[in-house]
């Protein structure tokens, strides 16, 4: 996947070697010589990175680094005119994640830009990866004595784990999900049986018959699994 870099940078030569550089090294680029466009232009093309001068027409590099920081966090690389201590030290407050003095060499800048896009897929893996292991591991629901443990596929009735078929298992999961919730057999069927499921919404019922048997103290008179008249089920808890 080719990776995007905005240049916001006035200065036409400067501008003309960076890109050039940057297509060469296999980046796509977007130019920019206004700092107002380029803030639109980040807005519009969300760049995988953005190079940013500091003195520039329309608004500077720091406000430019400030009022992007609202919205995104795309790595910001500074090049800043002066070695100025003032100047390295307001770009890192605004949110720069880097910067570079000129004059710099072009192998330096490309080092830097190639750490920093590592570090962004680093961190975006990193995410991916525990969101998907919460998704994975799910969770304990608790209700009262009633325990749907999403972590080792097991109903516990007062401690003790309940037979449960898979598919009784799967709704009772999805009661547990969605506690409170007026459910309708519709919903029931699509979620814990699939779209592709042939069956008719009586499956259902069976099936909650059969979980009223195993996890309700009194079948006859539900109080976890309530029927809801003339549209489905809800799950008390
Ligand atoms: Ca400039």
């Amino acid at each position: 996947m080719t990776e995007t870099v905005l240049v916001v940078e006035d200065e036409p030569a400067l501008q003309e070697t960076l890109a050039y550089n940057l297509r060469q090294a296999g980046y796509r680029v977007l130019l920019c010589g206004d700092g107002l466009e380029g803030l639109q232009l980040a807005r519009q093309e969300t760049p995988d990175l953005i190079l940013l001068d500091v003195m520039l027409p329309g608004i500077d590099g720091f406000e430019f680094c400030r009022r992007l920081r609202r919205e995104s966090s795309v790595p910001v690389l500074m090049l800043t005119a002066r070695s100025d201590e003032i100047d390295r030290v307001v770009g890192l407050e605004v949110g720069a994640d880097d910067y570079l003095t000129k004059p710099f060499s072009m192998r330096e800048l490309l080092a830097r830009i190639t750490a920093q896009l590592r570090r962004t897929r680093l961190v975006r893996e990193e995410l991916q990866r525990l969101q998907q292991a919460a998704e994975n591991e799910g969770a304990v629901l608790r209700f009262g004595d009633l325990e749907v443990d999403e972590i080792r596929h097991e109903v516990r009735l007062r401690g003790q784990p309940l037979a449960l078929k898979p598919q009784e298992y799967k709704l009772l999961r999805f009661f547990a999900r969605h506690r409170g919730q007026m459910l309708s057999r519709e919903q029931i069927l699509q979620n814990v049986w699939g779209w592709d499921f042939l069956g008719d919404s009586r499956t259902v019922d069976v099936h909650v018959r059969w979980l009223r048997r195993k996890i309700e103290p009194d079948p006859a008179h539900p109080v976890r699994i309530v029927t809801v008249r003339g549209g489905g089920y809800r799950f008390e808890g």
